[in-house]
């Protein structure tokens, strides 16, 4: 389903804050009463709420004096990890060793050997070095595409419910959303989850198709196709932070709550 998101006012641009090595972003709450601050942790962003009555130089003097505050929730976020020859990163839960291979003509672009006796398999990863974390990138998505139309076809089929279209995004704030005309959207990352957690976040959206909310009549259709709900939610409270380590931008090439 769809959550309410409040609109973002604009970056801060205080060159006394230039230093906290994460951007800040405003947002105007009508309903707001107070200034608030938090760390978005999936998304490293420094996040500041106002009140109507507030302008943007409030928010600045604010967050000055919590700066304290802030450097200690960015200091124990998890470091980012970019797509890179070397890292480990899961695929469908199992440890990966990514390689980037350089240039190997009548090879593959992307391949997965089988895992070595301590359960690692590598991610090969063939072509220019400039080009390599882009293809893996494409990799990936084009990866847990497949996963997701293959879940959400199965749930759809034993639901008796259609999905419209199924996008795959590089999305922080949910894992998966239905829109009202049936389009399914979910994060990329579930492909570097176990394959439960996959499904059940496809059974999850699959049931928004037919009720767009989390009464209990959703939670009746998400068990009816995923009994075990449960545990795929408390692993995704526990271990979804993880897989938002990974990251698509920061020291590449060249550059989604349910
Ligand atoms: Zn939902």
């Amino acid at each position: 389903m769809r959550h309410f998101q409040v609109p973002a006012l604009g970056a801060l641009h205080d060159p006394r804050l230039d230093d906290i090595g994460a951007p800040v972003e405003v947002r105007r709450h009508p309903g707001a009463r107070r200034l608030t601050l938090r760390v978005s942790r999936t998304r490293r962003t420094v996040i500041v709420t106002l009140p109507s009555g507030c302008d943007l130089g409030e928010a600045g003097k604010f967050l000055h004096r919590n700066i304290d505050w802030v450097r200690q929730h960015l200091g124990n976020l998890p470091q980012q990890v970019p797509l890179a020859d070397g890292i480990l990163m899961p695929l469908r839960g199992e440890p990966h060793r990514v390689r980037f291979l350089g240039c190997s003509p009548g090879r593959v672009p992307v391949a997965v050997t089988k895992a070595d006796e301590e359960g690692v398999s590598e991610l090969v990863v063939c072509g220019r070095p400039e080009h390599a974390p882009r293809r893996l990138k494409d990799w990936l998505f084009a990866e847990a595409r497949r996963d997701l139309n293959d879940r959400v076809a199965w749930h759809a089929q034993n639901l008796g419910l259609k999905a419209k279209r199924i996008t795959v995004r590089d999305q922080t704030s949910r894992w998966g959303s239905c829109s009202t005309t049936g389009a399914l959207s979910f994060s990329w990352r579930l492909i570097l989850a176990p394959p439960g957690i996959l499904d059940y976040v496809a059974a999850h959206e699959v049931a928004h198709l037919a009720e767009m909310n989390h009464g209990p009549r959703f939670w009746q259709l998400v068990e009816k196709t995923m009994p075990r709900k449960d545990e795929a939610r408390g692993w995704l409270r526990v271990y979804g932070i993880d897989l938002h380590r990974f990251s698509l931008d920061a020291g590449s090439c060249s550059g989604a709550d349910i």
